[in-house]
């Protein structure tokens, strides 16, 4: 197969192929490779795509590089300085599949294409090589092809800037522009590098690019080497003096003045990020829209491990599947979803922006109806954003024109279907207003012009319909006919020299030729034949022969195709134009079909799932009655147990009730289903603040303005890091950021470690997010200790998981109710968990051994001896009350004999042992 395939190149371009092969004496570099170390010096950080003919071919390193990622023979080809040279290569057909493994392997790929007819190469002379040019370099975030992006995710390439650290007040600030070419969506923000980590968390770039200098910069390095795809690039590109310029130059205004005012460090990044989007696309310019800048504050602030903890894009294991993303897409379009992903990884913090968003959900849960009808509209419609940023860099074919033709058909169905709703509200309304934008002439003349079924690519040709250009029609009516003239012509040859199987056929390299089989060959070589029939080949089994008549008539049917095809390329290019020209417009009615789907989506999921609007209020409140976890209650079998959550801050007047929300600290034994009470409330505050319904009978929400998720180490284990301290890295985080306004959920913090390690910690940590952070929290615990808090913190409230024993086992209630959990049931979970019966016998029999000997609690008194903690002096060191406990166990142990004792004996001894160094603490 693979050698086939060498012939068929050898075929399509013979010239050059024989060329590159021939280099008799060692040392001399032939002309063609001479081309290309020239094109491969000016990208030498990329793959070289180096086209020939119906391919294209890689030398030297690259080839080694893409044969082994791409599992494609490596062959060698010609000699260069001497030496062999390694080659392989992609069919031009299947280029974008390649690319795409390459791609997402984190290579980048200079595409090189010839830039003229080879037969122009041959005029200038035989050595002459095909002029070839760079015409795109293919890099992870600059993707605009179907197949090589996500439909449902914005593939942003984003600039990060770097402040200089001259003036105090700027010091560690960063300008972050991100842009998704394919859309055109452009914006930019400036942030702390905190605020830079969880930026990046939420956009997730498909590439990065910064300057050498950060890139190498010592205190960023370990940041900038986690992310993948970060591209390091030369000064220029970041310099700040030439920034509003190339801004500027980039689309075609004067001054950047009418974008906004934007700071030199954030005019800095987005011409980065222009400037390599005219690298990468060689000198085209997709239809960015002006950068936007974000708002600071404007959105909820989650950082990566909240995003990765609460799982909102994907589950801890990395699947879509489970993630409250894939549970709450109702869309039917891609740029729904991706609007959709957006929305929800940036949750919106301002009540009337909410509100608004709210308003067009619930218009369309109001009216079921329309609903449908929008949705079918919206089904209907391909991604216009994508289709046009293709045709605008020239990357275009029919099926795009078509996309726009039909994307804006279902744009004007639905904007007719909207203008029934009255009074609509602000977003739907402005929404149908850009629906109905665009100039209907151009659907028009794009319905007239494109045919039924159309090719892939444009220069295939047969996309223009019939009727709609009178040349062409002739054209191609003289190319067809043609075409029977060569039928006819070949019934007349094989009647003539009485070889019924004698037969026309076409290759690239002879053209038009007839054909006859290897015993039949003689006679046509032989007088009166061989006057009419001129030898061009011999094969194996065929010989090969032109004819005057044969010549002509190839040359016309050559010119009528050539001629129809120059004539559907030019149409294409005119409707193209047509199409750019409404750029702006088309975009608008894109982002507006992806604003109602969306709206639409979130009012399906509403009246599916049974969702209620959530009150948004200015203040600190956090009142869910009846609240659900979303993705939970779609995944179990059973029905789910809904449950109150009211964290707002204290009716009773006390002197600093108003001022701050509650902590609810959640008991319960394991699988109860404290974790799911946790982050169904964080999701609902998510889903409230994005504009979406919640799950949940009533929700009153105050604004949160920064979400924070932290899980116990012993739960982390599918994020491969589950060790003591990045638990505790995560939970000073929370410490030292938190605010009031925040919404805090802890999970098992201090399970991690020994047990008085932990539970002192999470003592500490409650005590610290009650009197210091004064946010609104959850905190799931496992130690019982911590409930006896509530008698001295005047906020906080316990919870308990309810379940109830059943003949000694336990059946999960699933109900969340006021108080503390009376015990952990673990051996009830263990028996569940189907432990040996004598393990479960034995456990039972020690723990009534444990509990007579620790009547008393530790925790009540801690709470009745320990100062408050805010009346704690800092720092002070802790007793030495360990050493004691250590010395006492050690001398125990030295009184063993462990020779001496029996199996039981030295159990029974373990636990004594436990219990010394547990008491003595
Ligand atoms: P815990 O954190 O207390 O160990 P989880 O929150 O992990 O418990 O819950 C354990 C399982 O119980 C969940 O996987 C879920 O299937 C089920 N569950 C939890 N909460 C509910 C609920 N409110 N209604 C129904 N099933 C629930
Ligand atoms: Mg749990």
């Amino acid at each position: 197969m693979v050698l086939a395939r060498f012939n068929d190149r050898d075929e399509s371009a013979p010239a050059e192929a024989a060329s590159a092969a021939a280099a008799p004496d060692a040392g001399r570099v032939t002309p063609m490779m001479e081309q290309y170390v020239e094109i491969k010096a000016a990208n030498p950080d990329c793959l070289l795509f180096y086209r020939m003919g119906d391919f294209y071919e890689m030398f030297f390193q690259d080839a080694e590089i893409a044969s082994r990622a791409l599992g494609i023979v490596l062959t060698k080809r010609g000699k260069h300085l001497g030496q062999d040279i390694p080659m392989c290569g992609v069919p031009v057909e299947r280029a974008d599949e390649y690319l795409h493994r390459l791609i997402a392997l984190g290579h980048r790929v200079a595409v090189c294409e010839q830039t003229e007819d080879p037969a122009e190469a041959k005029k200038r002379g035989g050595k002459s090589v095909v002029r070839r040019d760079v015409v795109r370099l293919v890099t992870p975030g600059t993707l605009t092809e179907d197949t090589l992006l996500d439909a449902r995710r914005n593939n942003y390439l984003a600039a990060i800037v770097r402040a200089r650290v001259s003036s105090p007040a700027e010091e560690g600030r960063f300008a972050l522009a991100f842009l998704d070419i394919s859309t055109g969506e452009f914006r930019l923000t400036e942030c702390d590098r905190v605020g830079l980590a969880a930026e990046l968390a939420r956009l997730e770039p498909g590439e990065i690019i910064v300057s050498d200098a950060l890139y190498g910069d010592a205190d960023m390095a370990p940041m900038l080497r986690a992310l993948p795809a970060v591209t390091p690039l030369t000064r220029d590109v970041f310099d700040g003096a030439t920034a509003e310029r190339r801004l500027a130059s980039y689309f075609a205004v004067a001054t950047t003045d009418a974008f906004g005012a934007f700071s030199r460090l954030e005019l800095t990044a987005a011409a980065a990020c222009v400037t390599y989007v005219e690298r990468t696309q060689i000198g085209k310019r997709p239809p960015l829209s002006p950068p936007l800048r974000e708002a600071q504050g404007a959105t909820l602030a989650i950082d990566a491990a909240t995003r990765a903890n609460l799982e909102l894009m994907r589950t801890l294991s990395g699947e879509r599947r489970g993630s409250l993303a894939a549970a709450i897409d109702r869309t039917v379009s891609a740029a729904g979803s991706r609007l959709l992903a957006q929305r929800l990884a940036a949750p919106l913090t301002d009540p009337p922006a909410i509100e608004a968003r709210l308003d067009a959900v619930g218009a369309l849960v109001a009216d079921p109806a329309l609903r449908g009808d929008v949705r079918a509209s919206l089904a209907a419609a391909p991604d216009l954003a994508r289709a046009l940023a293709r045709l605008v860099v020239g990357r275009g074919g029919p099926r795009d024109l078509a996309a726009i033709r039909d994307g804006l058909d279902a744009a004007a169905a639905l904007a007719a279907r909207l203008a029934q709703l009255a009074p609509a509200p602000a977003e739907i309304a402005q929404a149908a207003a850009a629906l109905r934008a665009p100039d209907p002439a151009l659907t028009a003349e794009l319905a007239a012009a494109l045919a039924d079924e159309l090719p892939a690519f444009k220069r295939d040709g047969g996309f223009v319909r019939a009727g709609y250009d009178g040349a062409l029609d002739e054209t191609r009516a003289l190319r067809d006919e043609s075409r029977r003239v060569v039928a006819a012509l070949q019934a007349r040859y094989a009647d003539e020299t009485q070889v019924r199987a004698l037969k026309i056929r076409h290759n690239n390299v002879l053209g038009y030729f007839v054909e006859v089989t290897a015993q039949h060959g003689d006679k046509l070589l032989q007088e009166p034949l061989k006057r009419t029939f001129i030898h061009r080949q011999t094969l194996a089994g065929q010989v090969r022969f032109t004819t005057t008549e044969l010549a002509d008539l190839e040359a016309k049917i050559a010119n009528a195709a050539d001629r129809a095809l120059g004539l559907e390329l030019a149409i294409f290019e005119r409707l193209a134009e047509r199409v750019i020209a409404l750029a702006e417009s088309i975009k608008a009615a894109a982002q507006a079909l992806a604003a109602i789907d969306v709206a639409a989506g979130l009012a399906s999921l509403a009246a599916e799932r049974d969702y209620v609007r959530p009150e948004i209020v200015a203040g600190l409140d956090f009142t869910i009655a009846g609240g659900r976890h979303p993705v939970v209650e779609q995944a179990i079998d059973g029905p789910f147990v809904a449950n109150d959550c009211d964290l707002s801050p204290p009716q009773i007047s006390s002197h600093d009730s108003a001022s701050a929300g509650r902590i609810y600290v959640v008991t319960g034994p394991n699988m109860a289903g404290k974790s799911t009470y946790l982050r169904q409330n964080a999701l609902i505050a998510v889903l409230a603040q994005m504009g979406s319904f919640v799950p949940a009978r009533r929700a009153r929400i105050g604004v949160v303005d920064r979400l924070f998720s932290r899980v116990g180490a012993a739960d982390d284990l599918a994020r491969g890091r589950s060790t003591f301290m990045v638990e505790m890295v995560e939970t000073a985080a929370i410490l030292n950021q938190a605010g009031p306004r925040s919404l805090v959920i802890l999970d098992e913090i201090g399970r991690g470690t020994a047990t008085f390690d932990g539970l002192s910690i999470a003592w500490a940590a409650i005590e610290h997010l009650h009197e210091t952070n004064r946010c609104r929290a959850l905190f799931a615990t496992h130690f019982h200790e911590l409930t006896a808090l509530a008698a001295k913190l005047t906020r906080l409230h316990n919870a308990t998981v309810r379940v109830r024993e059943w003949h000694g086992d336990v059946i999960f209630l699933h109900e969340v109710v006021a108080g503390a959990a009376d015990r952990s049931y673990g051996i009830q979970v263990a028996k569940l968990a189907g432990l040996p019966a004598p393990v479960i016998e034995r456990a039972k029999l020690v723990l009534a051994e444990l509990e007579a000997e620790d009547r008393t609690s530790p925790a009540r008194k801690l709470v009745d001896d320990l100062p408050l903690f805010a009346a704690t002096p800092r720092a002070a060191p802790a007793p030495a009350a360990r050493d004691e406990a250590a010395e006492a166990v050690i001398k125990a142990l030295a009184a063993l004999n462990p020779d001496e004792l029996s199996p039981r004996e030295a159990l029974d001894a373990l636990y004594a042992l436990k219990l010394a160094a547990a008491k003595k603490q």
